[in-house]
């Protein structure tokens, strides 16, 4: 008897659980994919959306997949199994996904590529992400003002890093970096000391900062016995950390051996902390939250057949069509603004970053 009592109140609990479900997922399901839950960014991105996206009466089902590309296909097509309206991906890999997109296409489900764009698929609806060129061009900016290269400051050494190569957003990056180092590499006023230019030859494979790390090692035994390297261009702080240990290892950081500037992106905690330092110069700060409501607003134009909220219909072709997108506008952050622009906002307590 006394089991059956049990057994009926779990089934009551579950029912209740169930239908409060339903409750919350009253404008239906939206399925996020994730890359990782490796940084920070990530993490915060997931769960600012799941916010946003309750907020407004829909459910969610978020899913990491481990920077394992077969992982997230594998976690996609799960997801498309249980019917939600939209799909919103970050991709590991922006070009693997077109399969299984045609699935979601045939289910009538829609997509958002966010933050990175998914490429060779005509089932991208649109894209919500930050203006990709102008945060290479505020971290090379952050070294070109460092440096005092308007002024005509120079030669300084600087070594380059590319995100991962099968991250459309890497390029972009990159190109926005070099589109302000690129005059000054060209008239001598910045010396590669490697020659190690072009996005062939700087990526980093999954944005991993170990491999950074260990690039960072070769380039200074190999180029830097006799010579200090002043700049280091980083497209993400997971990378400037590996960097950075790299650099202290063979005695950067001292008054004899000062730090390059180096720079970052996504704001991440450590790496705050290491500007607070005087280690890390610069990151490039993308608010998270942001993203999350134009994603949310994408979702909602979408599904009630209203104007989608869009800003730019010409800089992301992903080899099959332009992808409708709405770009964000990135913050560049250093010791001087870090304040105003990470803890006024609320972004972080300072607490967190000291
Ligand atoms: C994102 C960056 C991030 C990088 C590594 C890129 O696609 O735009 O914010 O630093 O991935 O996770």
């Amino acid at each position: 008897m006394k089991l059956i009592k049990f057994f009926a109140a779990a089934v009551a609990v579950c029912s209740m659980s169930l239908a409060q479900q339903a409750l919350a997922q009253g404008k239906g399901l939206i399925a996020i994919s994730m890359p990782t839950k490796s940084s920070a960014r990530w993490i915060a991105d997931g769960s600012n959306m799941v916010k946003v996206f309750k907020e407004k009466g829909y459910g969610t089902d978020l899913q990491y997949a481990e920077d394992d590309i077969p992982n997230q296909l594998a976690q996609i097509e799960n997801m498309i199994t249980k019917g939600p309206k939209v799909l919103v991906i970050a991709a590991i890999d922006g070009t693997t996904l077109s399969d299984a997109l045609q699935k979601a296409a045939d289910k009538g489900i829609k997509v958002i590529a966010y933050d990175r764009l998914i490429k060779n698929s005509k089932n991208v609806d649109y894209y919500a992400t930050f203006d990709n060129f102008q945060v290479g061009v505020l971290q090379a900016g952050y070294i070109e003002k460092a440096l005092n290269l308007k002024a005509g400051k120079g030669p300084f050494n600087i070594e380059l890093f590319g995100g991962s190569p099968d991250d459309n957003n890497a390029f972009f990056f990159y190109n926005g970096a070099m589109s302000v180092l690129d005059p000054y590499i060209k008239s001598g006023k910045l010396v590669v000391r490697s020659k190690q230019l072009g996005m062939d030859k700087v990526s980093t494979l999954r944005w991993d900062g170990a491999v950074a790390q260990a690039r960072m090692d070769n380039l200074l035994s190999a180029y830097y016995s006799q010579a200090h390297v002043d700049a280091v261009l980083s497209p993400y702080d997971g990378l400037s950390i590996g960097i950075i240990s790299s650099l202290k290892g063979v005695g950067y950081g001292t008054p004899k051996l000062p730090m390059p500037v180096v720079t970052g992106q996504d704001a991440e905690i450590p790496s705050v902390k290491s500007i607070l330092a005087k280690e890390q110069t610069s990151t490039v700060f993308k608010d998270t939250r942001e993203l999350a409501k134009v994603t949310a607003n994408m979702v909602d134009a979408m599904l009630s057949g209203k104007q989608v909220p869009i800003n730019d219909t010409k800089t992301y072709n992903n080899g099959v069509k332009i992808v409708p997108s709405y770009l964000l506008k990135p913050v560049s952050v250093d010791a001087s603004n870090w304040k105003e622009a990470l803890i006024a906002t609320g972004y972080y307590t300072e607490a967190q970053v000291k």
